[in-house]
């Protein structure tokens, strides 16, 4: 009884006091140029940094918190995660998890899942849907209050796609059920409406699922879509894998494809010229083969070559994951670091694999400002580690401190 009461005090937020927190870095790595300071001090104060710089100095009655063995960055973040929702795999249509699991039972998964992210360095993270009857979004409150810890949510709210959502082979008598996760659009006006619909009930961004069936969004209902969308100064984020499809998702502006595995070369270069981000979702072979996704190993090929082509083209590139499934004696943490052998294995240097990992993710998610750099007036979401992640990318495993807007998360012992 004590331990669950000792437990729930260390899950409740603890709110942020006036002092100061001095910390005094090591090495600070600089994501959007790739450079490293030394020894600098990081003074954080009301959530946000207040003064970076190697000759700060440290108020009286400040905590001093000591990283100067340490390398210090912005806490990272996933540009495509799932936080209220596990596929179960093994060809279990996805519509089981909401046939089976209510919106309590979602919003608390999400909870257990976002505690596990943020205590492990990912400090931000944006849900692309599949998150219940807007579960998503009930979490992001609770955060955003203080009553939970957790990481700094956005979320798209339903997904909305042409009729059927991403369920399959449902016969007409049992009727529309998917509408629990999705919204059916068809044509620009339905589509307009879906998405003033999902910005009345949260969503912070908007989410398209393009080509789940065998018909697909036209060039215009995605330029309608971009349009609505940017109105309500959100981003467009569209789940598409290639060809026609994919391209109607670029001249149409959506801000970013999401999965893209089968975009080629041409494709790409037209996701240069637009500035479209990839959102490429790299998932490791073992992670498809352990979840007995179809194709398992030819599709994990398909996506590495597309990550090296897509390297080498310039398309800008946001870190995420679209780590659902629940793998034996992993947590998603450990599931997100083994995104990053993919990376390297498309021969992406560390140094941009850090940079897609919070610089890049921050200017997709509209954060810029915000989030994403250790630089006065940004929130205070820092990690560490011991070892040089520009070295060793893996190194993130190692994150052994947490900060999240200015309160601690976890500490080095
Ligand atoms: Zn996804």
């Amino acid at each position: 009884m004590r331990r669950l009461q000792i437990l729930f005090l260390l899950l409740v937020a603890v709110p942020a006091w006036a002092q100061t927190i001095a910390i005094r870095a090591g090495n600070v790595i600089d994501p959007a140029r790739g450079t490293v300071a030394k020894n600098q001090i990081i003074l954080v104060k009301d959530g946000k940094i207040a003064e970076v710089g190697p000759g700060v100095a440290i108020p009286n009655g400040s905590q001093v918190v000591d990283l100067s063995n340490e390398w210090v960055m912005p806490g990272i973040m996933d540009a495509h995660t799932h936080v209220t929702f596990v596929e179960a795999g093994h060809g279990i249509p996805l519509e089981e998890d909401y046939l089976l699991n209510g919106k309590g039972t979602r919003t608390l998964q999400g909870l257990r899942i976002s505690q596990t992210l943020l205590n492990g360095g990912i400090t931000t993270v944006r849900d692309v849907g599949n998150e219940g009857n807007y579960a998503s979004v009930d979490l992001r409150n609770a955060i955003n209050k203080g009553w939970f810890v957790g990481p700094t949510i956005l979320t798209s709210g339903k997904i909305i796609a042409p009729f059927g959502g991403q369920a399959k082979h449902t016969p007409p008598d049992i009727g529309p059920f998917w509408r629990f996760e999705y919204i059916d659009a068809d044509g620009p006006e339905e589509i307009r409406k879906a998405i003033r619909e999902n910005i009345f009930y949260g969503a912070d961004l908007i989410k398209l699922v393009a080509d789940n069936g065998p018909y697909h969004y036209s060039e215009e209902e995605i330029r309608t879509a971009a349009y609505e969308t940017h109105h309500a100064n959100r981003a467009l984020a569209v789940h598409v894998l290639g060809g026609e499809a994919a391209r109607n998702v670029i001249l149409g502006g959506a801000d970013s494809i999401e999965h893209g595995w089968d975009l080629d070369d041409d494709l790409l270069r037209l996701m240069k010229e637009k500035g479209t981000y990839l959102a490429g979702t790299d998932f490791p072979g073992a992670h498809l083969e352990s979840a007995e996704y179809r194709n398992a190993k030819k599709r994990a090929g398909d996506i590495l070559d597309r990550l090296a082509r897509a390297y080498k083209i310039g398309v800008k590139m946001a870190f995420s994951t679209d780590a659902v499934f629940e793998l034996p004696g992993k947590t998603r943490v450990d599931m997100t670091w083994d995104y990053l052998a993919v990376w390297r294995a498309a021969g992406v240097p560390p140094a941009e694999i850090l940079k897609a990992m919070t610089t890049n993710c921050a200017e997709l998610l509209r954060i810029q400002n915000e989030r994403g750099a250790i630089a006065a007036g940004q929130y205070g979401d820092i990690v560490a580690m011991p070892e040089n992640p520009l070295d060793n990318v893996e190194s993130l495993r190692k994150i052994n401190f947490v900060m999240k807007n200015g309160a601690i998360v976890r500490s080095p012992k």
